[in-house]
């Protein structure tokens, strides 16, 4: 049985406990799917180019942080939910297959010790293991995260930045030097602890860092208009 069929043979058993659920509604779904029929037409996906992060050569992601993607999140976040991880893994899949192709491993943004404890798992970590498996890309723990990390969310734009460059440290063991990377997180905000971790990546021999994240925040001038697009199409469907 390869690796996929034993994947989804877990997630039946599992399945049988736990029912496998629809990240952004709710519903119950079958144990091999990843999202329910009617959600994809209502999530609010990232169509256009995204505005650049410093340090990182391309950026991807898959939806805007609103309405269902962003219930999906926080289901995950702080409702300590596994099956969004699913969802979030196959659509960064998809969304970076061609960049995929030319990696050589995928590095999740680390989670600090209290919110894993808080959590009961890593999030990037998890959806990175998981777009392995569908890739063949391998997951290199590249680097790692100072125990008293400060939450971001908190802090504003200036203040993130110096406390991203506190909170991580590149892992010794990990070898990077020459190798393309793409960077894993679940959510990005002000792209500043991408930023951030791509500089450290970089510094330590990395051909090239590319990231990619489930959930993308709205920046406050351009993606406003998105966010009224948006609004506008989904009371129209109502
Ligand atoms: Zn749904």
């Amino acid at each position: 049985m390869d690796r996929q069929k034993l994947y989804n043979f877990e997630r039946k058993i599992i399945s049988l406990v736990y029912p496998n659920r629809c990240p952004f509604c709710g519903k119950i779904i079958s144990a091999d799917e990843y999202m329910c029929f009617s959600c994809p037409e209502f999530l609010p996906y990232v169509k256009k180019p995204l505005e650049p992060i410093e340090n990182v050569s391309r950026f991807y992601a898959c939806c805007f942080y609103a309405y269902r993607a962003k219930k999906a999140v926080l289901g995950m976040k702080y409702g300590g939910l596994i099956y969004p991880v699913e969802a979030f893994a196959r659509m960064i899949y998809e969304k970076i297959k061609e960049e995929l192709k030319k990696a050589d491993a995928l590095v999740p943004v680390p989670s600090g010790f209290l919110s894993v404890k808080k959590r009961g798992f890593a999030t990037a970590e998890k959806i990175a293991e998981r777009i392995s498996r569908l890739s063949g890309v391998p997951v290199l723990k590249a680097l790692k995260a100072q125990d008293d990390k400060q939450e971001q969310k908190m802090l504003g734009m200036k203040m993130r930045l110096e406390n991203a460059r506190k909170a991580f440290y590149i892992n010794d063991k990990a070898d990077i030097s020459g190798k393309k990377l793409i960077l894993i997180d679940d959510v990005c905000t002000t792209g500043s602890t991408l930023s951030v971790c791509a500089e450290l990546l970089t510094n330590a021999g990395a051909k090239e860092v590319v990231a990619a994240v489930f959930a993308k925040t709205y920046s406050i001038s351009r993606n406003r208009i998105e966010s009224k697009k948006f609004y506008k199409k989904r009371v129209y469907l109502k």
